[in-house]
């Protein structure tokens, strides 16, 4: 699960990173309006925490802006206590939930998991292409013959090529996805989790495959396509 933090608070992001981590969230920061905007619109996080009032565009612009061009990803805004009026300006552009400055971050954590939860309510539960299925729940990849648990990352990457069949997935796109802005982006990272899935696919008799296109990126295919 991928976080956007968006706070100009130093004090408090640093704070918020330190607890997100701690709990098993990748966490991503950003200081001001335009950047979050920027990094939103990548499309590659689960959950938005955005502060109402930062600078160079305030969050309230960003949250209209973002829904304007159909992002629906869940935002929680983060208002001072006086700011009583821009919770409801906030709610009506958009935002999911709202928490009231200062907070305790075991509420902040609790509405993090609620947003993810009502989300994973319309997700499916598994996803498959040809003879293989991908489990959310178990993080296990199977096929008639066997099942595997797969490991974080490569349980992730599987999850990108899986929901898009016979699509070209670009090495960036799996780092930005993945790996995240912060990670020092090696393309060889995804390369080598996808030799362990080929591995596996063997290993399962999958009827799918991870077909390369050089130096493009991934996709998943049937082998008969
Ligand atoms: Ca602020």
């Amino acid at each position: 699960m991928r976080i956007l933090l968006a706070e100009d608070e130093k004090e408090l992001s640093r704070a918020l990173d330190v607890i997100m981590k701690h709990n098993k969230y990748a966490i991503d920061i950003v200081d001001n309006g335009q950047d979050a905007y920027d990094y939103i619109m990548t499309g590659i996080y689960d959950i938005v925490i955005l502060d109402l009032m930062l600078p160079v565009i305030d969050g309230i612009t960003v949250l209209r802006s973002i829904r304007g061009q159909g992002n629906m990803v869940p935002v929680i805004i983060i208002t001072a206590k006086s700011e009583v009026d821009d919770k409801v300006l906030g709610l009506d552009a958009g935002a999911d939930d709202y928490l009231t400055k200062p907070f305790d971050t075991k509420e902040l954590l609790a509405r993090v998991r609620a947003l993810l939860r009502r989300r994973s309510d319309i997700v499916p539960k598994v996803v498959s292409l040809g003879n293989l299925t991908l489990n959310y729940e178990t993080y296990e990849l199977s096929t008639p013959k066997d099942s595997i648990k797969l490991p974080n990352k490569e349980f992730q990457v599987m999850e990108v090529l899986i929901n898009n069949p016979r699509v070209v997935i670009s090495f960036e796109r799996f780092l930005e996805k993945i790996w995240g802005f912060e990670a020092d982006k090696e393309p060889n990272v995804v390369w080598v989790h996808v030799a362990y899935l080929r591995r596996k696919l063997i290993k399962l008799d999958a009827d799918v495959e991870i077909r390369a296109t050089r130096n493009v990126g991934y996709a998943l295919v049937p082998k008969d396509e």
